[in-house]
Protein backbone atom coordinates (compact mmCIF):
# COMPACT_ATOMS: atom_id res chain seq x y z
CA UNK A 1 0.00 0.00 0.00
CA UNK A 2 2.91 2.52 0.86
CA UNK A 3 5.78 2.96 -2.06
CA UNK A 4 8.94 3.15 -0.91
CA UNK A 5 9.30 6.98 -0.74
CA UNK A 6 6.31 7.82 0.12
CA UNK A 7 6.40 9.94 3.38
CA UNK A 8 2.90 10.02 4.22
CA UNK A 9 -0.54 7.50 3.22
CA UNK A 10 -3.84 9.05 4.39
CA UNK A 11 -6.34 5.59 3.27
CA UNK A 12 -9.69 5.92 3.66
CA UNK A 13 -10.36 8.91 6.54
CA UNK A 14 -13.72 9.52 8.17
CA UNK A 15 -14.44 11.71 10.84
CA UNK A 16 -17.42 12.60 12.49
CA UNK A 17 -18.44 15.01 15.18
CA UNK A 18 -21.57 13.89 16.45
CA UNK A 19 -24.29 14.50 13.49
CA UNK A 20 -21.52 16.10 11.64
CA UNK A 21 -19.76 14.02 9.19
CA UNK A 22 -16.37 16.13 8.60
CA UNK A 23 -14.21 13.85 6.80
CA UNK A 24 -15.45 11.02 4.03
CA UNK A 25 -13.61 8.45 2.78
CA UNK A 26 -10.07 10.84 2.37
CA UNK A 27 -7.12 8.92 0.76
CA UNK A 28 -4.03 10.71 -0.84
CA UNK A 29 -0.68 10.10 -0.88
CA UNK A 30 2.61 12.60 -0.52
CA UNK A 31 5.84 11.09 -1.91
CA UNK A 32 9.08 12.41 -0.27
CA UNK A 33 9.73 16.22 -1.72
CA UNK A 34 6.28 16.99 -2.60
CA UNK A 35 4.50 19.93 -1.86
CA UNK A 36 0.47 18.78 -1.29
CA UNK A 37 -1.55 22.55 -0.95
CA UNK A 38 -5.24 21.65 0.76
CA UNK A 39 -7.78 23.78 -0.58
CA UNK A 40 -11.73 24.03 0.07
CA UNK A 41 -14.41 26.48 1.72
CA UNK A 42 -14.43 27.27 5.12
CA UNK A 43 -15.95 24.22 7.17
CA UNK A 44 -14.93 21.62 4.47
CA UNK A 45 -12.41 19.87 6.64
CA UNK A 46 -9.00 21.00 6.10
CA UNK A 47 -8.00 21.46 9.61
CA UNK A 48 -9.70 18.49 11.23
CA UNK A 49 -7.81 16.29 8.02
CA UNK A 50 -4.57 17.32 9.83
CA UNK A 51 -5.30 16.80 13.04
CA UNK A 52 -6.21 13.31 12.41
CA UNK A 53 -2.66 13.09 10.08
CA UNK A 54 -1.26 13.37 14.18
CA UNK A 55 -4.03 11.96 15.47
CA UNK A 56 -4.42 14.61 17.51
CA UNK A 57 -8.35 14.04 15.93
CA UNK A 58 -8.48 10.07 16.16
CA UNK A 59 -10.24 9.03 12.73
CA UNK A 60 -13.32 7.08 13.23
CA UNK A 61 -12.38 5.20 10.47
CA UNK A 62 -9.51 4.68 7.98
CA UNK A 63 -5.37 4.72 8.40
CA UNK A 64 -2.71 7.12 8.29
CA UNK A 65 0.95 6.10 7.76
CA UNK A 66 3.84 8.01 8.09
CA UNK A 67 6.77 6.10 5.90
CA UNK A 68 4.81 3.18 5.90
CA UNK A 69 4.41 3.03 9.32
CA UNK A 70 0.85 3.14 11.29
CA UNK A 71 0.58 6.11 12.78
CA UNK A 72 -2.06 5.95 16.21
CA UNK A 73 -2.11 2.20 15.97
CA UNK A 74 0.29 -0.04 17.38
CA UNK A 75 1.66 -3.40 16.05
CA UNK A 76 -1.40 -5.19 17.83
CA UNK A 77 -3.63 -3.07 16.46
CA UNK A 78 -4.65 -1.24 19.55
CA UNK A 79 -4.63 2.72 19.94
CA UNK A 80 -1.14 3.43 20.96
CA UNK A 81 -0.19 4.68 24.27
CA UNK A 82 0.98 8.16 24.61
CA UNK A 83 4.32 7.98 24.81
CA UNK A 84 4.72 5.81 21.34
CA UNK A 85 1.79 8.48 19.81
CA UNK A 86 4.48 11.66 21.08
CA UNK A 87 7.31 9.96 19.15
CA UNK A 88 5.29 9.61 16.35
CA UNK A 89 4.35 13.28 16.25
CA UNK A 90 8.27 14.52 16.76
CA UNK A 91 8.68 13.18 12.85
CA UNK A 92 5.20 15.72 11.87
CA UNK A 93 5.79 19.48 12.32
CA UNK A 94 3.09 21.56 12.76
CA UNK A 95 2.55 25.42 12.05
CA UNK A 96 -0.66 27.25 12.74
CA UNK A 97 -2.64 30.50 12.55
CA UNK A 98 -1.28 31.08 15.79
CA UNK A 99 1.53 29.38 16.76
CA UNK A 100 2.17 29.70 20.29
CA UNK A 101 5.80 30.36 21.23
CA UNK A 102 7.02 30.15 24.08
CA UNK A 103 6.78 33.32 25.75
CA UNK A 104 9.55 32.57 28.10
CA UNK A 105 12.31 31.94 25.98
CA UNK A 106 13.98 33.70 23.98
CA UNK A 107 13.77 32.89 20.12
CA UNK A 108 17.09 30.84 19.76
CA UNK A 109 15.82 28.87 23.02
CA UNK A 110 12.72 28.13 21.38
CA UNK A 111 14.44 26.52 18.60
CA UNK A 112 16.23 24.63 20.86
CA UNK A 113 13.92 23.46 23.39
CA UNK A 114 12.76 20.39 21.59
CA UNK A 115 15.75 19.07 20.03
CA UNK A 116 17.21 19.13 23.58
CA UNK A 117 15.06 18.49 25.77
CA UNK A 118 13.06 15.76 23.29
CA UNK A 119 15.21 14.46 21.38
CA UNK A 120 18.32 14.61 23.66
CA UNK A 121 20.06 15.71 21.23
CA UNK A 122 24.02 17.46 22.26
CA UNK A 123 23.51 21.32 22.82
CA UNK A 124 26.49 22.88 21.14
CA UNK A 125 25.52 20.70 17.37
CA UNK A 126 21.69 21.93 18.83
CA UNK A 127 22.47 25.64 18.66
CA UNK A 128 24.81 25.64 15.33
CA UNK A 129 21.35 24.30 13.60
CA UNK A 130 19.36 26.35 15.02
CA UNK A 131 21.27 29.31 14.29
CA UNK A 132 21.16 28.12 10.85
CA UNK A 133 17.77 27.84 10.67
CA UNK A 134 17.14 31.47 11.94
CA UNK A 135 19.79 32.59 9.18
CA UNK A 136 17.09 30.93 6.57
CA UNK A 137 14.36 32.94 8.27
CA UNK A 138 15.74 35.51 7.93
CA UNK A 139 15.98 35.77 11.87
CA UNK A 140 19.63 36.42 12.75
CA UNK A 141 19.40 39.20 14.19
CA UNK A 142 16.29 38.33 16.57
CA UNK A 143 17.63 35.27 18.25
CA UNK A 144 18.23 37.06 21.67
CA UNK A 145 14.55 38.26 22.05
CA UNK A 146 11.79 37.76 23.42
CA UNK A 147 8.78 36.30 21.29
CA UNK A 148 6.50 39.45 22.35
CA UNK A 149 9.07 41.77 20.93
CA UNK A 150 8.29 39.84 17.16
CA UNK A 151 6.07 41.11 14.68
CA UNK A 152 3.54 38.76 13.56
CA UNK A 153 5.65 37.73 10.83
CA UNK A 154 8.35 37.17 12.70
CA UNK A 155 6.70 34.91 14.93
CA UNK A 156 5.21 32.56 12.31
CA UNK A 157 8.95 32.65 10.75
CA UNK A 158 10.09 31.66 14.54
CA UNK A 159 7.28 29.04 14.75
CA UNK A 160 8.45 27.63 10.46
CA UNK A 161 12.07 27.48 11.92
CA UNK A 162 11.18 25.55 15.44
CA UNK A 163 9.28 23.11 13.54
CA UNK A 164 12.15 22.27 11.40
CA UNK A 165 14.36 21.99 14.14
CA UNK A 166 13.11 18.51 14.80
CA UNK A 167 14.23 17.35 11.56
CA UNK A 168 10.80 16.14 10.73
CA UNK A 169 9.96 14.03 8.09
CA UNK A 170 6.67 15.83 7.19
CA UNK A 171 5.51 19.77 7.67
CA UNK A 172 1.90 20.51 8.22
CA UNK A 173 0.80 24.09 7.96
CA UNK A 174 -2.80 24.87 8.83
CA UNK A 175 -3.59 28.64 7.15
CA UNK A 176 -0.21 29.74 8.44
CA UNK A 177 -0.95 33.29 7.00
CA UNK A 178 -4.52 33.62 7.66
CA UNK A 179 -3.66 35.78 10.72
CA UNK A 180 -1.32 38.45 9.82
CA UNK A 181 -1.51 41.66 8.67
CA UNK A 182 -1.72 41.69 4.94
CA UNK A 183 1.76 43.46 5.06
CA UNK A 184 3.30 40.45 6.77
CA UNK A 185 1.91 37.84 4.69
CA UNK A 186 4.32 37.82 2.03
CA UNK A 187 7.22 37.54 4.01
CA UNK A 188 6.01 34.23 5.40
CA UNK A 189 5.06 32.67 2.04
CA UNK A 190 8.55 33.28 1.00
CA UNK A 191 10.30 31.07 3.74
CA UNK A 192 7.41 28.11 2.53
CA UNK A 193 7.85 28.68 -0.60
CA UNK A 194 11.85 28.24 -0.20
CA UNK A 195 10.97 25.19 1.75
CA UNK A 196 9.04 24.00 -0.83
CA UNK A 197 11.83 24.26 -3.25
CA UNK A 198 14.38 22.29 -1.32
CA UNK A 199 12.00 19.19 -1.48
CA UNK A 200 10.69 19.46 1.88
CA UNK A 201 7.68 16.94 2.15
CA UNK A 202 5.03 19.70 3.22
CA UNK A 203 1.02 19.45 3.15
CA UNK A 204 -0.25 23.28 3.47
CA UNK A 205 -3.38 24.24 4.03
CA UNK A 206 -3.94 27.76 2.44
CA UNK A 207 -5.79 30.09 1.36
CA UNK A 208 -3.22 32.04 -0.46
CA UNK A 209 -3.93 30.24 -4.35
CA UNK A 210 -0.95 32.56 -6.12
CA UNK A 211 1.36 30.61 -3.30
CA UNK A 212 -0.69 27.50 -3.97
CA UNK A 213 -0.19 27.73 -7.92
CA UNK A 214 3.19 28.45 -7.59
CA UNK A 215 4.39 26.14 -4.76
CA UNK A 216 2.33 23.30 -4.79
CA UNK A 217 3.21 19.88 -6.75
CA UNK A 218 -0.49 18.87 -6.14
CA UNK A 219 -3.70 20.29 -5.26
CA UNK A 220 -5.92 18.49 -3.24
CA UNK A 221 -9.56 20.41 -2.88
CA UNK A 222 -11.76 19.30 -0.21
CA UNK A 223 -15.65 20.28 -0.09
CA UNK A 224 -18.14 18.73 2.70
CA UNK A 225 -15.61 16.90 4.37
CA UNK A 226 -14.27 15.02 0.39
CA UNK A 227 -11.74 15.14 -1.85
CA UNK A 228 -13.26 16.67 -4.74
CA UNK A 229 -10.17 17.12 -6.87
CA UNK A 230 -6.95 16.42 -7.26
CA UNK A 231 -4.24 17.03 -9.26
CA UNK A 232 -1.46 19.65 -10.71
CA UNK A 233 -1.83 23.35 -9.94
CA UNK A 234 -1.75 24.57 -13.15
CA UNK A 235 -4.41 22.17 -14.26
CA UNK A 236 -6.54 22.68 -11.46
CA UNK A 237 -6.11 26.70 -11.49
CA UNK A 238 -7.12 26.48 -15.59
CA UNK A 239 -9.32 23.82 -15.77
CA UNK A 240 -11.08 22.84 -12.98
CA UNK A 241 -13.08 19.30 -13.52
CA UNK A 242 -15.58 20.20 -10.84
CA UNK A 243 -18.26 22.90 -10.60
CA UNK A 244 -17.55 23.23 -7.00
CA UNK A 245 -14.05 23.89 -7.77
CA UNK A 246 -14.87 26.68 -10.46
CA UNK A 247 -17.11 28.12 -8.19
CA UNK A 248 -14.98 28.27 -5.51
CA UNK A 249 -11.88 29.82 -7.92
CA UNK A 250 -14.22 32.29 -8.82
CA UNK A 251 -15.09 33.46 -5.68
CA UNK A 252 -10.95 34.33 -5.39
CA UNK A 253 -10.92 35.86 -8.71
CA UNK A 254 -13.76 37.74 -7.56
CA UNK A 255 -11.43 38.75 -4.72
CA UNK A 256 -14.47 38.48 -2.48
CA UNK A 257 -12.53 35.86 -0.23
CA UNK A 258 -9.50 38.01 0.23
CA UNK A 259 -7.61 35.21 1.35
CA UNK A 260 -9.82 35.04 4.66
CA UNK A 261 -12.51 32.76 4.17
P1 LIG B 1 -11.90 23.95 7.90
O1 LIG B 1 -10.56 23.89 8.54
O2 LIG B 1 -11.92 23.46 6.50
O3 LIG B 1 -12.52 25.31 8.01
P2 LIG B 1 -12.69 22.25 10.10
O4 LIG B 1 -11.95 20.98 9.94
O5 LIG B 1 -12.16 23.21 11.12
O6 LIG B 1 -12.87 22.96 8.69
O7 LIG B 1 -14.17 21.95 10.51
C1 LIG B 1 -15.03 21.15 9.72
C2 LIG B 1 -16.37 21.06 10.41
O8 LIG B 1 -16.23 20.33 11.62
C3 LIG B 1 -16.96 22.40 10.79
O9 LIG B 1 -18.36 22.32 10.58
C4 LIG B 1 -16.65 22.53 12.25
O10 LIG B 1 -17.58 23.33 12.90
C5 LIG B 1 -16.69 21.09 12.71
N1 LIG B 1 -15.80 20.80 13.84
C6 LIG B 1 -14.46 20.94 13.85
N2 LIG B 1 -13.92 20.56 15.02
C7 LIG B 1 -14.97 20.16 15.79
C8 LIG B 1 -15.08 19.65 17.12
N3 LIG B 1 -14.00 19.44 17.89
N4 LIG B 1 -16.32 19.36 17.57
C9 LIG B 1 -17.42 19.55 16.81
N5 LIG B 1 -17.37 20.02 15.54
C10 LIG B 1 -16.18 20.34 15.04
MG1 LIG C 1 -9.36 25.33 9.38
Amino acid sequence: MTGPSKVLDVAGVSKRFGELEVLSDVSFGVDKGETVCVLGPSGSGKSTLLRCINWLEPPDAGQIYLNGAQVGINGAGLVMNDRDLSRIRTRIGMVFQHFALWPHLTVLQNLMEGPIQVQRRPKAEVRDEALALLAKVGLTDKQDVFPAKLSGGQKQRVGIARALAMKPDLLLFDEPTSALDPELVAEVLVVMADLAREGRTMVIVTHEMAFAREAATRILFLDHGRVIETGPPERFFTEPETERARQFLQRYANGAASGRA
